[in-house]
């Protein structure tokens, strides 16, 4: 087994060896919990899902940890906790209980720990302490700020000059900074704003909270410990958030390193586009799942390979549902039949090759193509190895037969409409009245769904 990934701050494609074959850790940066995610960013959540699972394959179910954050202390769950009138507490809560039914609903497995930014804070000031006593950090108009002359290899992942670098998004210049690319460790809370009392050596008036770069550093530290494997995220976090990062604990942790690979994700597209809130042109998993199964949104997130920018269209969603289908219907053959085998050797290459999921797809396809040529108990066990490999990437873990009643797109039939048709259909036939039976028989077919009438009534699927 040798896994490659592409190392975002090598610039190229490494052979993955952990440090510790035993415990392989794993951090991505999760969400800002304020409001509904939308569809772009699950992307990350969904790829580095289905990277946890190859290392969990590769290296064993327990030797893999990895931590996924939500960040519950932020200026923008501030604005919205004012906006709502709602108590911060209650705002982050809800969204990040949304957000794992969401995740959750897309195959995406509970990462093996999910810190919250605000259980961090002890961690994130003994940091900064550090920082400060390291002659790293320095105390200016009531902040914290990181220096980044203190540090030579500032800018080692971005790869910006410093000119790109404070032109960057997120970096705030202001009058009282050194350096306009220094940034913000830990600033002044107002009274209505939450805030932590700082330890009496920073020399602080108020009380403060920390900044958004911090609280990951502090986090993976806390969780997974001074050096990671890996380190994940979208590709917007590399600078500035990822280079903070790596700052901030470099500093801290007498040089070593933060994260042995960096992996960044692409991102969904509308259009020429990115998706995003800015820009408007956002899709929400909420509405996406009322009308789609989550492994169609899955299957379309990682259709295209994980670099790749992807555009999200009606098209895509269409596709991967009628994908999907193809593989049910086989499924359906042996509905209880258990993943018995391992999955085929061409699809575990693929998604070890810096996780190439068109590959893997193909291998999916072709693998269903020589089952539908078997007969017998060979044609069992190609399936039993397709429901391995689906388990590996995350699908077919639906029964078949919810699968084809699962809503297939806009102003289909739900499962609640074409029940209680079948009930009026029953009391039509029971009331000999086969005129209005048959017409809701016709209504039905014309909706794409097909009856079966058995001996214990009827029962239906989508064609
Ligand atoms: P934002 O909501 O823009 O603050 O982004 C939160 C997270 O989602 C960041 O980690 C981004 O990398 C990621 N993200 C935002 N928009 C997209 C997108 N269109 N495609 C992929 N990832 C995205
Ligand atoms: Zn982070």
């Amino acid at each position: 087994m040798t896994i490659t990934l592409y190392d975002t701050h090598a610039r190229e494609k490494r052979v993955f060896t952990p440090a510790d074959p035993n415990r392989v850790t794993m951090y991505v940066c999760g969400p800002t919990v304020y409001n509904h995610a939308h569809i772009g960013n699950f992307r990350a959540a969904v790829v580095f899902d289905l990277l946890f699972r190859v290392l969990r394959q590769a290296f064993g179910h327990d030797a893999v940890v990895y931590a996924r954050n939500f960040t519950d202390i932020d200026d923008k769950i501030i604005s919205a906790s004012k906006e709502q009138n709602a108590p911060i507490e209650e705002i982050t809560h809800k969204y990040a209980e949304i957000y794992k039914e969401e995740t959750a609903a897309l195959n995406v497995l509970e990462p093996s720990f999910e810190p919250r930014a605000t259980g961090f804070i002890e961690e994130m000031q003994a940091l900064v302490s550090t920082l400060i006593d390291k002659g790293a950090a320095y105390i200016a108009a009531e902040n914290v700020l990181f220096d980044v002359n203190s540090f030579d290899e500032y800018g080692s992942l971005a790869r910006l000059n410093r000119d790109d670098m404070v032109a960057g998004a997120r970096v705030e210049v202001a009058p009282y900074k050194r350096d306009p690319a220094d940034f913000v460790l830990w600033k002044p809370s107002s009274d209505d704003e939450p805030g932590w009392v700082a330890p009496a050596s920073w020399g602080l008036a108020g009380r403060g909270r920390p900044g958004w770069h911090l609280e990951c550093s502090a986090m993976i530290k806390g969780v997974l410990g001074e050096t990671i494997d890996i380190h994940g995220g979208g590709q917007d976090l590399r600078f500035p958030h990822h280079e903070n990062e790596i700052a901030q604990s470099m500093c801290a942790n007498d040089g070593a390193p933060l994260a042995r690979y960096w992996l960044h994700n692409g991102f969904l597209r509308m259009g020429d586009e990115k998706m995003s809130k800015s820009l408007g042109n956002i899709v929400l998993p909420k509405e996406l799942l009322t009308r789609w199964h989550g492994e169609v949104l899955r299957w379309a997130l990682l259709s295209a390979h994980y670099r790749q920018p992807l555009e999200w269209t009606d098209e895509l969603i269409q596709q991967s549902k009628r994908q999907l289908d193809r593989f049910y219907r086989l499924l359906a053959e042996v509905p209880t039949a258990p993943a018995v085998d391992a999955p085929p050797p061409s699809i575990v290459l693929a998604l070890e090759d810096d996780l190439n999921t068109p590959e893997a797809f193909a291998g999916l396809h072709e693998l269903r193509d020589i089952a539908q040529q078997l007969d017998g108990d060979a044609r069992r066990a190609a399936i039993s190895r397709l429901k391995a490999a689906g388990e590996l990437l995350g699908f077919f873990g639906e029964d078949p037969a919810i699968w084809f009643q699962a809503p297939g797109g806009e102003g289909e039939m739900s499962a609640a409409d074409i029940q209680a048709r079948l009930v009026a259909r029953a009391e039509a036939r029971q009331a000999k009245d086969f005129a209005k039976a048959d017409q809701i028989r016709d209504e039905l077919t014309r909706a794409g769904i097909v009856i079966e009438d058995g001996p214990d009534g009827a029962s239906w699927r989508r064609a």
